[in-house]
């Protein structure tokens, strides 16, 4: 039987960065990727921080910086942040892949494409063998000491080790516009119930000239083609004029919410198959990387001492916690309130971010990865802003607990 040290399932971003990592440290790793080729289909807008560029250790896939953004409300009053410098980046979101994927290799990592993980054969106390099947239905198997799953959305591997999944996925619809009216430096983002409850409609300049517009939102009746139909109306109304159609479209979903165990015996998770997924924005490049390098520390340590038991990957979920936990929880209490908020409430927060002082904070600290530090900031600045929230936002400005029993749970409001 074909064995390995490692077997990683997915060749996204979190997969290739445990892949590399492991690879370099002597560690015999395959990665699978049920696709023919690493890095397609694209489902992503690409949009990411230095942070990102830094733990690829390259630039070469960035297509443009961004300097800025607009937020539009409901009745498409807005208002914009711009920075002097680059405050993030689009990027070739399957150059990206592609270029860890190849460090992953020159590091020793072997790859199987177009060969998907389906489940676990025999999990005794003994390594795992996994049992796979290539795109002309060919099965295989595999016996490997620890598994990761970097597999998604829709974790296979969390299925197989039975680890619980993330309370919420947001459906997410994305498509490519060939010409965009906007300005090529400023993203955009709008808001409103109608188009995106749950999250937000996004505008990103591609570099070449062209846009990649998406949206996520709360699952419900409404699909999110549906809302993503009701985002062009409310952009063509912003533009006050016809988009083009476009040129390629993606469904995905997003994981929110932090999962409570991501390893378990000979088992780990890690990107979004963890939903270790920022809750107020759904980007989750920066955190499945960062997430992934923990884990290469923590596998390298368990893979020598020969114990690859529960309680040895267990370091895993407190150091990658102890890190991005808070700011997650954070984040979370923080989307509760904003998934309440009416359009009414909406546009009253766009009124109440016009504020020159709000404005100059959101510039000076405004942080795409730890987006909850300029929220606290602005909270503290602004009582009208504060007018907008509940109580329990007052407790989490003094450093209470940041949930409170008047949030939990409750329906979301409806445009009005
Ligand atoms: C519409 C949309 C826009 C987004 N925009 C941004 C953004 O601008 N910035 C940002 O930071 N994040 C963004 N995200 C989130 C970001 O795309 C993910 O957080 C990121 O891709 C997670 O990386 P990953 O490696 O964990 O998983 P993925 O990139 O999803 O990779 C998982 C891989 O596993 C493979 N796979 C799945 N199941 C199996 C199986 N059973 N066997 C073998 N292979 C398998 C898949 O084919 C895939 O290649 C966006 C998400 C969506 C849906």
């Amino acid at each position: 039987m074909e064995r390995a040290d490692v077997l990683v399932v997915g060749a996204g971003p979190a997969g290739t960065t445990v892949a590399a990592g492991l690879a370099a440290r002597g560690h015999d790793v395959l990665v699978v990727e049920e696709h023919g080729r690493v890095g397609h289909p694209v489902q992503c807008a690409g949009l990411v921080s230095q942070r990102v560029l830094d733990l690829a250790g390259s630039q070469s896939m960035v297509l443009d910086a961004v300097a800025g953004a607009s937020v539009f409300g409901p009745s498409l009053g807005s208002v914009s942040f711009t920075a002097e410098g680059p405050r993030a980046f689009v990027i070739d979101r399957a150059g990206l892949d592609v270029l860890l994927a190849d460090k992953a290799a020159r590091s020793g990592a072997r790859f199987a494409t177009g060969v998907r993980f389906d489940r676990v054969v025999a999990s005794r106390s003994g390594p795992i063998v996994a049992h796979l099947t290539d795109t002309e239905g060919r099965s295989r198997e595999i016996e490997a000491k620890v598994v990761v799953g970097a597999d998604g959305v829709a974790s296979a591997v969390a299925r197989a080790f039975r680890l619980r999944r993330p309370v919420e996925v947001l459906p997410a619809f994305e498509a490519e516009i060939p010409r965009s009216p906007g300005d090529a430096r400023q993203v955009e983002v709008y808001l409103g119930n109608e188009i995106s409850p749950g999250l937000f409609g996004w505008w990103i300049p591609d570099g070449s000239g062209g846009a990649r517009v998406g949206v996520a939102a709360s699952a419900g009746p409404v699909t999110a083609r549906a809302y993503y139909d009701r985002l062009i109306r409310q952009v063509e109304r912003r533009f006050r004029t016809t988009l083009p159609g476009p040129t390629a479209m993606l469904v995905s979903g997003i994981p929110i919410g932090t999962l409570p165990k991501t390893s378990t015996d000979r088992a780990i998770l890690v990107g979004d198959a963890a939903a270790q997924v920022k809750p107020l924005s759904g980007g989750g490049i920066f955190t499945g990387m960062r997430c992934a390098t923990i884990a290469v520390d923590v596998l390298d340590r368990a893979l020598r001492a020969g114990d690859l038991s529960a309680a040895a990957l267990a370091d895993y979920d407190r150091a990658w916690q102890a890190e991005l936990g808070e700011e997650f929880r954070q984040a979370l209490f923080l989307r509760r309130l904003f998934v309440r908020l009416s359009d009414a409430d909406l546009d009253r927060l766009i009124e109440a971010l016009q504020g020159s002082d709000l404005k100059a904070s959101i510039v000076a600290f405004g942080d795409i990865d730890f987006p909850t530090h300029v929220a606290r900031k602005l909270l503290r600045q602004s009582p009208s802003l504060l007018r907008l929230f509940p109580k329990a936002v007052s407790a989490w400005l003094g450093g209470g607990p940041p949930v409170a029993p008047d949030l939990e749970p409750g329906p979301r409001r409806s445009a009005q």
